[in-house]
């Protein structure tokens, strides 16, 4: 591409605006551009390192045997109230209006969308399993938009779905989209790790995310220094110590986070309103111990954890209250009743708790199943502390330590949440009617390309590694008025291309500073500067990651490329 003839506005001076490396570098260097916060245009360069990690994912996606597709992001309010999330899923959810008042929403993920579209094709076993990918732009109404294209209104994301017949079927896929999600990380060349997930109410080892480790990560990892033991301790931005005690309907807690802040702080360092913080509460109703977690402003993709987490209950001292709670509205769950159906409430904050911050999936680490009484005694639930920088691993392998991870894949096992509630049934080799297994599987490719920027740049700009780069070579000719140099520079932008070479060639009459100080900023992996010696036929080699430079005479270049 040339140049001259592209749109690649750079900047001098840092946004005021933009608070980290990889924003700031991607504005000045012209891959993007903000029209509303967190909505972003993607200026050419842009759009060709998303199309770089499109097209890897893409390869992984196949070879993981999915199949692409494409959803609407307009969709119809009536999928989502037939799964339950139309009420559950919050603001973050864009609704609007057609011209004859019915209600739509723009996607921000599409369960209801593809579990419909396969329950009406879809009838028998023969047909399953089946992956199916997409690549698509999201939008969700985020309370807070920032970081760039790292948390955006509208952004784009690779979500993938599977419908099977059995836990094994679904294992086994779940085990291929971990190692496809693996490959496309690494091939993008960052840093990352693989983390057990806050898992709401599904059990730790069904959910991984794909966490970036950067210090401008949202999330926080709690992982082994000797083993690969990680986890994320999303659930735990407040720290609740249990105390045991007998007395009936006291809550029983201390509350403190990882830094040791007080509820206060944690409310105004995550901008949430106090009431809608992390907070458990352990009772004893009809001599059993019941906890409740009353947490808000958190996104569980599980609409009875969600649900409780917007029940606003707190401090509750007295029987009355407590009796208010039992029988309080949780959205789709409907009213709850007395005493069985809040402990299953507290059975599912108990395990949102042992999975997502106690965080194993290793036996003896953590409770399966999660019935109180057969898979844990009472006694401990007032054992239960969250993980701390420090503590033993719970694999028995080497000491916690807490990283910053930014989020770019999730992979989760659905089960039968949305076949249920959607009615996505088949037949079964004995003609019975069973609900399909599900699995779902998202990378935040805009994400992507920020944690990718965030990871790779230096003082002078950005450094793309070569599998995700824009070009793979700024050429530049140093001055295109004197003719040797522009002669050789086109020949060489030619040439080039023809050798496979993908070339940005800064054809400009802009002064050499400008030039060189442009092409750092952006970042490519090489570039080969048309200056002096174009009559001899040499030009320069300089590797960007480096700062090599190498004169190499124009017969040898392709060969030094290489
Ligand atoms: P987060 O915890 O950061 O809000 P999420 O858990 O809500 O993300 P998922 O529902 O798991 O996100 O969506 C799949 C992927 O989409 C995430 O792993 C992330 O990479 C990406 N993603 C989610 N929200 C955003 C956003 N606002 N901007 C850019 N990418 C996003
Ligand atoms: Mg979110
Ligand atoms: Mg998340
Ligand atoms: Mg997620």
């Amino acid at each position: 591409m040339k140049q001259s003839m592209s749109f690649i506005p750079t900047l001098r001076e840092v946004p005021a605006d933009a608070e980290i490396k990889s924003h700031q570098l991607l504005l000045r260097a012209g891959f993007i551009r903000q029209n509303a916060s967190g909505v972003y245009s993607f200026l050419p360069l842009g759009k060709r390192v998303l199309q770089k990690i499109e097209a890897i994912i893409r390869e992984e996606m196949e070879r993981a045997g999915a199949v692409e597709l494409l959803m609407p992001a307009l969709q119809q309010a009536e999928l989502w109230q037939e799964s339950g999330r139309w009420y559950s899923y919050g603001p973050e959810l864009m609704r609007l209006k057609d011209r004859h008042d019915r209600d739509f929403a723009l996607g921000a993920t599409h369960e209801e969308v593809i579990t419909a579209l396969v329950r009406d094709e879809i009838k028998s076993y023969k047909r399953l399993p089946l992956i199916l990918y997409q690549i698509q732009t999201k939008f969700r109404d985020e309370k807070r938009p920032r970081f760039g294209l790292l948390r955006g209104r509208e952004f784009v994301m690779k979500d993938a779905y599977s419908f099977h017949t059995s836990q094994e079927s679904l294992d086994e896929v779940y085990n291929k989209m971990y190692e496809a999600y693996a490959n496309v990380f690494r091939r993008c060349g960052l840093n990352f790790r693989a983390v057990i997930a806050d898992s709401g109410a599904m059990g730790g080892k069904d959910t991984h995310e794909f966490m970036v480790l950067s210090d401008v990560g949202e999330d926080t990892i709690a992982y082994s220094d000797a083993s690969d033991y990680a986890a994320n301790i999303e659930m735990a931005p407040v720290i609740v110590t249990y105390e045991r005690s007998d007395e009936p309907y006291e809550p029983l807690v201390k509350v403190h986070t990882p830094e040791q802040k007080s509820i206060e702080e944690v409310s105004s360092f995550l901008n949430v309103p106090k009431e809608k913080c992390i907070k458990s509460l352990l009772f004893k109703v009809d001599g059993r111990f019941v906890l409740v977690l009353v947490r808000g402003d958190h996104e569980v993709n599980e609409v009875k954890v969600k649900n409780l987490l917007e029940a606003t209950i707190v401090e509750l001292a007295t029987p009355e209250e407590t009796k208010k709670l039992m029988k309080c509205e949780v959205g789709s769950l409907g009213p709850i009743g007395v005493p069985e159906e809040v402990t299953v409430i507290a059975d599912h904050a108990v395990k949102a708790i042992a999975n997502g911050v106690c965080g194993a999936n290793e036996e003896h680490y953590h409770y399966t199943g999660v019935n109180a009484d057969r898979d844990f005694s009472v006694q401990q639930y007032a054992d239960l502390r969250f993980i701390q920088e420090g503590d033993p691993s719970p694999d028995g392998k080497g000491t916690i330590r807490f990283a910053r991870g930014i989020e770019v894949g999730h992979v989760f096992k659905l089960g039968t949440r949305y076949s249920e509630t959607m009615n996505a049934m088949y037949l079964d080799e004995n003609g019975r009617m069973q609900p399909m297994i599900m699995g779902c599987y998202g990378i935040g490719v805009s994400r992507t390309l920020a944690a990718i920027a965030e990871q790779y740049n230096d003082e002078h700009g950005l450094v793309w590694p070569v599998a995700v780069a824009p070009f793979h070579i700024h050429l530049i000719s140093v001055n295109p008025k004197i003719d040797d140099q522009r002669q050789l520079a086109d020949d060489l932008y030619e040439k080039l291309q023809k050798e496979g070479f993908e070339v940005l060639y800064d054809d400009r009459a802009e002064r050499p500073g400008v030039k060189f100080a442009d092409s750092d900023l952006i970042g490519l992996p090489v570039r080969v500067t048309v200056g002096k010696r174009a009559s001899e036929g040499i030009v320069e080699i300089k590797i960007r990651r480096t700062g090599e430079t190498e004169e190499v005479h124009v017969s040898q270049l392709t060969e030094t490329l290489r």
